[in-house]
């Protein structure tokens, strides 16, 4: 029997089963295994012509089935099918030496510098290390490092490069700090709720170290930006954590020869690698497209373990320092991958795309294009501005509770999501469910859909009024926007 191993993102089609077992010879007899086991799992692998979705990659231990033979690749029964969806890439086999002197990325820039008396005992424990000297802590203080986003990832990764000593830190971002922040992002304490992300994090990355110099971008990185705050740094740290802004941190890296140190995290999974074309593999290489709009859910949708942005944020910090000193292995062609709650790391080799439009041999994107577009994101910005659906506000529906007014309230969120906050007298079919359980709401009654705030519940006011639901509405805002303006003694969340 062979082992496909799910990532977190397709278990709640896999019944939650992380590892499954099946009788199968070939790649495609384990995923058409699979598919037939758990029939919902189809069209996230699958395209409608019946082919591999390209966000999608498949390893058979640590190769891309693409460098083998496909989905004709045969399995042995102690093989491991790993899914591993949106996130990371693969070409000709890398070599990843140590890259010699002439590679080191921070060039010679470090020659004129010193440290004073004071720099030299706070590094002393990097000084008496072989791999660092007083030399290494020298291209430590003249490397221009450039993290984008101080979030879950860009928290641990500026505290610790500003410890060890990065001589320039640029920080980009235009978010203020609230309270749904605080239980991943440490470098933002209570204290600093409503102040701009920045400010919280340049009085820390001071704090701890008044020699670093910190420059501050504050402002969405966009396709006209992104170039020119980019190119006086050396290393890129991508901290962020939607698909447009990674797609454009990895071509404009492309473009600019640096290197891409990347990071990303989903409820209890990490991923890291180290994407610089001129060496390796680039984002492209991995995954051509990203997958369409809604089928990989957000951190802010699907939640996110606290503690994992840091262990994910240090490996990047750790790469960082390590481009920067010239010194061991690179994850360059390398993917590391993290299951915090098995606590297994794994690493899969990653190969460049011949064919990659950035990267590749015959390059056909030379310059930064629409993100927003290229992630399908466009008509999405444009449904909710222009907010089809019938709705109703919580002041209204408040009133209407009063008034005693018949209706059914039909609340589509998870379980756990419901143990949190509800409103009384509820019908709770969540979201997933509610296709195959149409039939236990009445198509001629007034129903008010809630969910968080508005999102799902919006796409399922859309879906029930295209099966002929008349009389239904979406509550805007949701059960937070409930709790906020209506009963303040509801938590929001
Ligand atoms: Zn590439």
């Amino acid at each position: 029997m062979a082992t496909i191993i799910i990532p977190t993102a397709l278990r709640p089609y896999t019944s939650q089963q992380a590892r499954l077992s099946v009788e199968a010879a070939t790649v495609n007899d384990a995923l058409f295994a699979l598919i037939e086991r758990f029939p919902a799992l189809k069209q996230h692998l699958f395209n409608e012509e019946e082919r591999l979705r390209s966000f999608v990659n498949l390893y058979v231990g640590d190769e891309d089935i693409r460098h083998l033979q496909g989905l004709e690749t045969g399995l042995k029964p102690d093989s491991e099918l790993t899914i591993v969806p949106s996130v990371a890439g693969g070409s000709a086999l890398l070599e990843t030496d140590q890259p010699g002197k002439e590679d080191l990325i921070v060039q010679e820039r470090y020659e004129n510098l010193q440290l004073s008396n004071e720099e030299v005992l706070r590094y002393s424990r990097h000084l008496i290390m072989p791999e660092v000297t007083l030399e290494g802590q020298l291209r430590l203080k003249a490397s221009k490092v450039l993290l984008i986003g101080t979030g879950g990832l860009g928290s641990p990764i500026a505290l610790y490069l500003a410890a060890a000593g990065v001589g320039t830190l640029g920080l980009v971002d235009a978010d203020i700090v609230d309270e749904t922040n605080l239980q991943r992002q440490i470098i933002h304490f209570t204290s600093d709720v409503g102040k701009p992300k920045l400010d919280s994090a340049r009085a820390k990355v001071t704090e701890i170290n008044p020699h670093v110099q910190v420059n501050l971008h504050e402002t969405r990185l966009t396709s006209e930006n992104a170039l020119d705050i980019m190119r006086d740094y050396d290393i890129i740290v991508d901290g962020t954590d939607n698909f447009p802004t990674r797609y454009l941190v990895n071509d404009a890296c492309v473009l600019l020869g640096k290197p891409n140190v990347y990071g990303s995290i989903f409820r209890f999974e990490g991923q890291a690698s180290v994407f610089y074309a001129k060496e390796g593999p680039c984002y492209r290489c991995l995954y051509p497209e990203p997958p369409p709009p809604g089928l990989v859910p957000s951190c802010a949708e699907g939640g996110v373990l606290g503690i994992l942005p840091g262990l994910i944020g240090l490996v990047q910090a750790t790469e960082t320092v390590k481009l920067i000193l010239g010194a061991g292995e690179p994850l360059i062609g390398r993917l590391l991958l993290l299951d915090a709650l098995s606590m297994r790391w794994r690493e899969l080799k990653l190969k460049k795309n011949t064919e990659c439009p950035l990267c590749g041999e015959h390059p056909t994107q030379t310059e930064l294009i629409d993100y927003i577009e290229f992630c399908g994101l466009r008509g999405e910005e444009k449904t909710t501005l222009e907010n089809t659906v019938p709705e109703i506000s919580v002041q209204e529906l408040k009133q209407r509770l009063d008034n005693n007014d018949l209706m059914t309230l039909l609340d589509v969120r998870e379980e756990h999501e419901i143990q949190i906050s509800s409103l009384p007298g509820i019908v709770h079919i969540p979201m997933g469910e509610i296709p195959d359980r149409v039939s236990e709401l009445n198509s001629a009654d007034e129903i008010i859909v809630i969910c968080r705030s508005g999102g799902r519940s919006g796409k399922i006011t859309e879906f029930l009024q295209s099966i002929g639901f008349r009389k239904v509405k979406n509550l805007v805002g949701g059960m937070n926007a409930y709790a906020k303006e209506v009963d303040p003694s509801l938590p929001t969340y």
